[in-house]
């Protein structure tokens, strides 16, 4: 790469794009929100395949977490993935409970004293998001959870690291693959949780906890792009209004 290329990219916004603080309150907001509006979807899908408690279950935690906003707003990044970890192991019943949680205290421990964070930093915080779902549920890719839209998400985040692409291509081939990969689960065969108890029943329903996590990197997504769009300015918590 030339230095007139190499200074251009410096240049472009794309390249300079960052997590921030207010990036992750944005992304809170809007996962709430969607968790919100498919609270009858997530609810459908656990009724078939678990106890149909996964649309209220995540409903409860964001509203937690959301009510907290406003206060997280004087955390650093780290603190405040921390403050939405223990909300959500607080504040939900299910299984999805402790494992969002562990998915956030890890990514709160991989961003420690990180003002903001670039396609790199996101990109570990995630692995160790992912790490901590895993260590908890022992759940492995293919047993039907919502391991499977973490696992794609976070390689989706590492390729895109390791081809040197800027955040806001990386978070939009992330939500993809996250889609991509909830979608997967159907013809799936619960391995892990509730939906394990219907073994080959399970096929044919995409796995709730696969589709909370999809909203997650959905949300991700439009907080990045939000934020890095020329018309950006703050918006307030709607849902506090
Ligand atoms: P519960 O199963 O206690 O009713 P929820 O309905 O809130 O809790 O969440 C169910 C989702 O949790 C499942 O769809 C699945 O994605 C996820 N899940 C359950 N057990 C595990 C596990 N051991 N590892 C990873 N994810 C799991
Ligand atoms: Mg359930």
């Amino acid at each position: 790469m030339n230095n007139l290329h190499k200074s251009s990219r410096r240049l472009n916004p794309e390249f300079q794009a960052r997590v921030t603080g207010e990036t992750l309150r944005q992304w809170i907001i809007h996962f709430a929100t969607s968790i919100r509006e498919e609270e009858q979807l997530l609810t459908d899908l656990d009724s078939a395949i678990g106890d149909g408690d996964h649309g209220v279950n995540m409903c409860r935690g964001m509203n937690a977490v959301v009510e907290k906003l406003d206060a997280l707003a004087l955390a650093d990044l780290s603190g405040q993935m921390r403050v939405i970890s223990t909300t959500l192991m607080s504040s939900v019943g299910g299984a999805s409970g402790p494992l969002y949680g562990a998915f956030f205290l890890q990514s709160s421990h991989a961003t420690q004293h990180k003002p903001d964070l670039g396609l790199a930093d996101l990109t570990s915080a995630m692995e160790a998001g992912y790490r901590g779902v895993v260590q908890l549920g022992k759940a492995a890719v293919g047993d039907k959870t919502m391991v499977d839209t973490l696992a794609a998400a976070v390689n989706s985040l590492r390729a895109s690291c390791n081809h040197h692409e800027g955040l806001t291509d990386a978070v939009k081939a992330c939500r993809k693959a996250a889609q991509l990969a909830a979608q997967g689960t159907i013809p799936m065969i619960a391995k892990k949780g509730r939906a394990s108890y219907l073994g080959e029943r399970s096929a044919g329903t995409q796995d709730p906890g696969a589709t909370s996590a999809s909203l997650l990197f959905e949300s991700l997504a439009h907080a990045v792009l939000s934020a890095s769009s020329p018309l950006h300015t703050n918006v307030p918590n709607p849902l506090l209004l």
